[in-house]
């Protein structure tokens, strides 16, 4: 079995692989490390191989793992955010992928404003209406976005969106692809650069390359299946 090292390194090369075909300038795409169910000392490894960014998806548990780890790792909260957990998330993370309503992007940015905290958020769209029953629909989120965009304490860098389970990674592309055309379409309206798109997991990352991620969310492909 290759070892977490060998598996970032091939993650790497098809990231840049990916880049080179769709003509990306690979210094605007980071892989970040999904690291949920795996404890610190597997995390360590990819620490040794030079991973500095990691996505978990529970408070609870980044809470337990945080601390056991170097002091210079970045985190991003990658899964649902429950309101009654962002008060504990601010401090953990440099980035919350998973906001999924106007609603709990107002909870975010209210809790903020009492900790005295800057979140920069990503807000989830489900693009493709199926599957997930997180995230904004785009129409929804199109009405929303100016409110979304004023908010006084969150930082809106961009939009995430995980793609319906699919057995092969094309199957995902058109979802990447619009994603990203939504991206460009709120951006022009809103005069707001909203530059980060995190999209791609194991299975379709490349694809999501290609189509124009920035943020890469790469579980089992580096630490195995779970
Ligand atoms: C678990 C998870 C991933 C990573 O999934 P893999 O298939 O293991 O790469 C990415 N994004 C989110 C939101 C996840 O929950």
């Amino acid at each position: 079995m290759p070892s977490i090292a060998e598996n970032l390194e091939s993650v790497r090369a098809n990231i840049s692989a990916a880049a080179r075909r769709a003509g990306r300038d690979l210094s605007t795409i980071e892989l970040i490390a999904v690291s949920k169910t795996y404890p610190a000392d597997v995390l360590s490894e990819a620490v040794e191989a030079g991973q500095e960014v990691f996505g978990e998806n529970r408070v609870q548990e980044a809470l337990i793992k945080i601390p056991e780890l170097p002091g210079r790792l970045r985190w991003h909260l990658i899964g649902h955010l429950q309101s009654n957990k962002v008060r504990k998330a601010l401090p953990l993370f440099q980035l919350i992928h998973g906001v999924d309503s106007t609603d709990l992007a107002r909870d975010v940015d209210r809790i903020a404003g009492e900790t005295g905290h800057h979140p920069r958020i990503l807000l989830e769209v489900n693009v493709s209406g199926e599957g997930s029953k997180h995230g904004f629909s785009p129409e929804i989120l199109e009405r929303n976005l100016e409110l979304l965009l004023a908010l006084p304490r969150v930082q809106v860098e961009g939009f995430m969106t995980m793609a319906p389970l699919a057995p092969d990674a094309e199957s995902s592309r058109p979802y990447f692809a619009a994603l990203r055309e939504l991206r460009d379409r709120m951006s022009e309206k809103s005069g707001i650069p909203l530059r980060t798109l995190s999209m791609g997991m194991s299975g379709d990352y490349q694809v999501a390359v290609e189509e124009g991620a920035t943020l890469v969310r790469v579980g089992s492909a580096i630490f195995g299946a779970r």
